[in-house]
């Protein structure tokens, strides 16, 4: 594994350790050249996936990628680590099983969304704000009524979960980028 630091390639593993319940392999590796220090997770992957963007233009699927989108939206809410890193396995390994090798960003934009919708309802608002670059009220008030019209695992009112989302500037830095 090269350095993310110096590009060097004697990069050795310090640590090993079984994670996410079992799913992912987390090491600790160092490089002597520089002294950095990073961590690598080894999962599983039933298959490559290609992501096509709005553009059309076709990107590897990265779960990190997907992985830091999910974090903006869930920035400073009160969310376990794990369950947030099953969140986002649960939703790779429903990727990988489409039987598709490409998968469009709208759609993993839709699975997020449905996801989040589930976890937190705070985030939900972020990513859906974002993820259907609301350019209307009109379009803020259809998703809050979805939220109030839905039974969420989080106890927050609707307007609640509007106000705190709106106040947070992450609503600026989009999840799933458009090109
Ligand atoms: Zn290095």
């Amino acid at each position: 594994m090269r350095c993310p630091y110096c590009a060097g390639e004697n990069t050795q593993v310090k640590d090993s350790r079984p994670t996410e319940e079992n799913a992912a392999i987390r090491r600790r590796r160092i490089c002597p050249d520089c002294g950095g220090r990073f961590t690598t997770f080894e999962r599983v992957q039933l298959r490559e996936l290609t992501v096509v963007k709005r553009s059309g233009r076709k990107v590897p699927f990265e779960r990190d990628k997907l992985m830091r989108s999910v974090e903006v939206a869930l920035r400073k809410r009160p969310i376990e680590r794990e369950r947030i890193e099953r969140m986002v396995s649960g939703l790779v390994r429903q990727l990988e099983s489409s039987g598709e090798s490409e998968v469009a960003s709208s759609t993993i934009g839709g699975l997020v969304m449905e996801a989040l919708r589930g976890l937190d309802p705070v985030a939900y608002v972020r990513f859906a704000s974002v993820y259907r670059d609301f350019r209307e009220a009109a379009d803020f008030h259809e998703v809050l009524s979805e939220i109030a019209g839905e039974p969420v695992a989080a106890p927050v009112a609707a307007h609640e979960a509007a106000r705190i989302a709106l106040q947070s500037p992450v609503v600026a830095a989009a999840p799933l980028k458009k090109h």
